[in-house]
């Protein structure tokens, strides 16, 4: 369905927990964290019963996210139920890939098409710094697994944080040179925790990559429905890709809503703004009334974020970023 700016909605993005087995820097603190009560994060059945709805409105594809997804017990399951509704064409997974490898084979077989992986570093020691974990070698094994399995698209996503791994860029967009996958670097986001570092542009991450492998070619193909500026480089077998949600905003060829944890639907990242979508499945609103309130919450999705201009504090959303699915 199209919201009031004639943007087309057919992006889903759903949390599935607000829990996670790192603590990355930019997203959560390291101690602290309020979790959400188990009892108010909707079941797998009501995030299949809201994706029965979601999917006569035009939702086409549904990206999985969290906190850490596959942290979830049963994860799989859900998956399967998802791929099995008609008019969603497409179920992807965002994961920072601790536990991907062993679930590699179940995933693919549920009906998993794609997979964003969440790696910002080549080197253990800085892995440590950043996500506060020792699991360097888990990560980088569940990248390994998805391109032995073949999965249709294996993506690598990279937040340069200044003075930690801003000089491994082209060490990471490498990644792309050896295996067919496409890397992608994305600008910190101030949401959370990424308000205390200063964003790493993405025309020095261009740069970095440029210096090393010579010029990009700015590549047209479709690979995704992400907001990433992709570029093709001399000898690599993917591609490499730049997110600037803040210096080149995007917003206004948003195709997306997110589901948090908590079954709130969020109509921006950065906004408050949404419906409360557990109240009213909880409450036994019937479909037909979920689904005005769904189409009547999507004309009012905000016409952009506010990163970088003065706005009421009472309507941006305070979360951190492992609660709000990235
Ligand atoms: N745990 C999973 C993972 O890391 O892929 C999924 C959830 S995580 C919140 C989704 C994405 O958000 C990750 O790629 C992470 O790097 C990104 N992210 C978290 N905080 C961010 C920030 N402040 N700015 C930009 N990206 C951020
Ligand atoms: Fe967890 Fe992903 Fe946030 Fe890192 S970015 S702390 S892996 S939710």
């Amino acid at each position: 369905m199209k919201d009031r700016l004639g943007r087309t909605i057919e992006y889903l993005r759903i949390s599935v927990t607000d829990r996670c087995n790192l603590r990355c820097i930019y997203c959560m603190p390291e101690e602290g964290v309020r979790w959400v009560p188990h009892g108010e994060i909707l079941s797998f059945e009501e995030i299949e019963h809201l994706c029965r709805i979601f999917a006569p409105l035009g939702i086409r594809r549904v990206r999985i996210t969290g906190g850490e997804p596959l942290v979830r017990l049963g994860l799989p399951s859900l998956i399967a139920c998802l791929h099995n509704i008609d008019g969603i064409d497409e179920i992807n997974l965002t994961t920072n890939g601790i536990l991907f490898a062993p679930m590699a084979a179940e995933l693919k077989d549920a009906g998993l098409h794609g997979i964003n992986f969440s790696l910002d570093t080549l080197n253990p020691a800085v892995f440590q710094r950043i996500t506060r974990t020792d699991r360097f070698q888990d990560a980088r094994a569940g990248i390994d697994a998805a391109l032995a399995l073949g999965f249709a698209h294996v993506k690598v996503n990279c937040v340069p944080v200044r003075g930690i791994n801003d000089g491994e860029i082209a060490a990471i967009a490498a990644l792309a040179l050896h295996h067919p996958l496409e890397v992608r670097f994305i600008e910190m986001m101030p949401i959370g925790c990424g308000k205390q570092f200063i964003p790493v542009s993405m025309q020095q991450a261009y740069e970095a990559v440029s210096a090393a492998y010579g010029s990009g070619t700015p590549y047209s193909g479709v690979l995704g429905n992400g907001p990433a500026s992709y570029y093709s480089f001399p000898g690599f077998q993917g591609h490499v890709g730049f997110i600037s949600a803040v210096t080149h905003e995007f917003c206004s060829q948003c195709n997306r809503i997110r589901l948090t944890a908590e079954g709130y639907l969020k109509l921006c990242l950065h906004y408050n703004r949404g419906i409360d979508l557990r109240q009213g499945l909880r409450a036994g609103l019937s479909d037909e009334t979920l689904t005005a309130q769904i189409r009547a919450a999507i004309l009012d999705k905000p016409d952009h974020h506010r990163f970088t201009a003065d706005a009421d504090a009472a309507t941006l959303d305070q979360h951190t970023m492992n609660a709000i699915g990235g």
